[in-house]
């Protein structure tokens, strides 16, 4: 069965002093031993994050990586880097990035193959607009974000446990507005047996696929019930105190 995964997604937001709030709060939670937790503070969060990080069951993650190594590409940062400073975990392909940065999804597939190589897992995230699902788009979507990435993956199952796929409907995010239990099954299903048809089973049912937009200690434990649901990737609340109650709700 899959390990059920927890992702805090800190976006552009901290100081220094909030984030040694957030870390000494991560410090006191009893993680359940069948949980993977990682958190993604910024960039220049990061460090701090590592030094005050004392729980060796939660890992630090980076919010994104360029598509290459160490080079003349000003802002960005490499996953080499990200490597050497003793990162886990990178988040790929976040809704925002590919709205307001442009990424497409040869970028994403070509980024997370760039941090796998250089040993980095990724959480690669997909995900409809509002316009999309009301236009009966959303499996066309995002079987066409996936599908970018399993072409780049190909079949081979040992690279897709490198993999988190984190479906993350955009009208849910940052909006309180959670997908229902249905409308995420249906989703994460649908994405589930795609897998099924364009890798092989064995990726099918060893990929975890994990939801995210408008996570909160109240709705977590349905949604982390559904046969689909491997986990979330928490926004808002990743922030709050409540992210503990939703790391529980996998156990
Ligand atoms: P919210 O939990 O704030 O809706 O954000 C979800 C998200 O985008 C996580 O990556």
């Amino acid at each position: 069965s899959r390990h059920f995964f927890v992702g805090g997604n800190w976006k552009c937001n901290g100081t220094l002093e909030s984030t040694d709030k957030l870390v000494d709060a991560l410090n006191n939670v009893l993680i359940p031993s069948n949980i993977e937790v990682v958190f993604a503070p910024t960039s220049l969060h990061i460090a701090r994050a590592q030094q005050k990080l004392q729980h060796k069951e939660i890992k630090v993650a980076a919010q994104n990586a360029w598509v290459k190594g160490n080079g003349a590409y000003t802002g960005e940062i490499s996953a080499d880097m990200l490597k050497d400073a003793g990162l886990e975990w990178v988040i790929l392909g976040h809704s925002e990035r590919r709205s307001l940065c442009g990424e497409s999804s040869q970028i994403v597939a070509d980024k997370t193959v760039y941090c796998l190589k250089q040993g980095i897992k990724v959480i690669v995230c997909i995900g409809e607009t509002l316009e999309q699902r009301e236009s009966g788009d959303t499996s066309k979507v995002v079987t066409e974000q996936l599908g970018a990435v399993a072409q780049a993956l190909g079949t081979d199952v040992s690279q897709w446990k490198q993999i988190v796929i984190a479906y993350e409907p955009v009208w849910a995010i940052g909006t309180g507005k959670v997908a229902t239990a249905d409308q995420a099954q249906e989703v994460h299903q649908t994405l589930r047996s795609w897998l099924s048809s364009n890798t092989s089973a064995e990726v099918a049912q060893s990929t975890r696929i994990i939801y995210g937009g408008s996570v909160s200690a109240k709705n977590c434990t349905e949604l982390a019930s559904l046969p689909d649901v491997d986990g979330f990737l928490v926004g808002g609340a990743s922030l709050k105190p409540e992210f503990a109650d939703i790391i529980k709700s996998g156990s």
